[in-house]
């Protein structure tokens, strides 16, 4: 029984999330959010032993919150056993096809991707330093969200771009939701007793933001995010594709500037921009079945395009065995599921709706015995980041 802990920490712009992990089991002890950072609301707030507490900070910025959370492990009696923290890190470029113990030069290169994902990488890294200050001697680990696509091959990752473009830009698919993708699919080709060098599963993370992800043999082949997390399917603010030539268009017609444009694709577009309301899929759900016609577009237009995402990954597979659902909507719609699978009978695919709408069977099959799988895997994103954290930190 390993009785040491494991801190992981997901830094964004404003916040920090973190929860830890004690000993070896998937369930995190401690959970919490420190949040609104540099600015006079900043607060923490943390969950253990079914007991929540929050604390204001005043205008703590990520190192105090750090500096904060450290002392409320100390209280609890968590500090002592704290033996490695693993960090979300959104962009890992090309330098990083797998999680990695961080060193200088680890760090630089992180830094070096933070043109590729400006709001992100200078978060982390923020993150990174705040904990090196304070615990110089504690381990770090860097989880990607990019390194499980790096297996994706060059026709797959290329954009129809002049080539010159990707080598000295790095204008190219990098993919993300990496480690969920990896462990939904793993979990489905174990529980659905699958040959791990022999299968082909697409794996749709569905939450806020939405990614699906061709994986074969456990190696992501294609993804549907690309050079940012905006390509792909529609999200909850995020548009997913659109015609390229719309940018151009809307400048000239409604004279707005291209950061403008990006910003009306990141934040008001998706289901939001659709229903007119709400990015949340359990309140859309509701208002459509109260009527509102806008909000049913949305969901109909957020399902088909997410099947035609998923139909085209097929491409990327030798074969086919299951379709796995997860992440919010993956998870807990049952409404999106139906829908999807529904989109896809062309590919042998027959929805249980009983079996659905429980949310599935024992397996989280949500399909008929004859049917090609659908199955529902819960993703463990911190899970699997405070394992690599663990294997990373035990090699060293
Ligand atoms: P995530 O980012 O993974 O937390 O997912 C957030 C999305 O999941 C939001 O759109 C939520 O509305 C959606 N979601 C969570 N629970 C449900 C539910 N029971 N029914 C429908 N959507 C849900």
């Amino acid at each position: 029984m390993n009785n040491k802990s494991y801190l992981i920490i997901n830094s964004g712009s404003s916040s920090l999330k973190f929860c830890l992990f004690i000993g070896d089991k998937a369930q995190a002890d401690l959970t919490g959010i420190a949040e609104r950072l540099s600015t006079a609301q900043a607060e923490i707030s943390w969950q253990y032993q079914g007991e929540k507490s929050q604390v204001s900070l005043g205008e703590a910025d990520h190192a105090l919150a750090l500096k904060k959370l450290f002392s409320v492990l100390t209280e609890l009696n968590l500090f002592d056993s704290l033996s490695a923290i693993g960090h979300r890190v959104v962009h890992g470029g090309e330098y990083f096809k797998e999680s990695a113990l961080i060193t200088p030069s680890v760090l630089n290169k992180i830094e070096a991707c933070s043109a590729l994902a400006p709001l992100h990488n200078p978060a982390a890294i923020v993150g990174i330093n705040a904990v090196a200050e304070q615990l110089p001697d504690i381990a770090q680990v860097a989880v990607f969200d990019t390194a499980f696509h790096q297996t994706m091959p060059e026709h797959s990752f290329l954009y129809g771009l002049p080539y010159e473009l990707y080598e000295s830009q790095g204008i190219r698919k990098y993919g993300f939701h990496g480690t969920s993708h990896q462990y939904v699919a793993g979990k489905a080709i174990e529980v659905l007793g699958l040959d791990k060098n022999n299968s082909g599963v697409i794996t749709a993370h569905l939450g806020n933001g939405c990614s699906i992800s061709a994986v074969q043999n456990g190696l992501s082949v294609d993804t549907s995010m690309g050079f940012t997390p905006l390509e792909g399917v529609m999200m909850g603010t995020r548009s997913g594709d659109i015609d390229p030539s719309i940018h151009q268009f809307l400048a000239d017609k409604l004279n707005l500037s291209l950061k403008e444009i990006t910003d009306m694709l990141n934040k008001r577009s998706g289901l939001l921009g659709l229903s007119g309301s709400s990015n949340d899929m359990r309140t859309l759900s509701a208002k459509a079945a109260d009527g509102d016609k806008q909000a049913a577009l949305a969901i109909e237009v957020f399902a088909y395009r997410l099947a035609k995402s998923i139909a085209s990954m097929v491409v990327g597979l030798n074969r086919f065995d299951a379709l796995v659902f997860t992440g919010g909507i993956g998870e807990n719609s049952f409404l999106v599921r139906g829908k999807v699978i529904n989109h896809l009978a062309v590919l042998g695919f027959e929805l249980d709706q009983n079996l659905n709408n429980q949310g599935g069977d024992t397996f989280g099959i949500i399909t008929t015995p004859d049917s090609r799988k659908a199955i529902i895997v819960q993703t463990q994103e911190e899970w699997v980041i405070a394992q690599d954290t663990i294997r990373l930190t035990a090699q060293a």
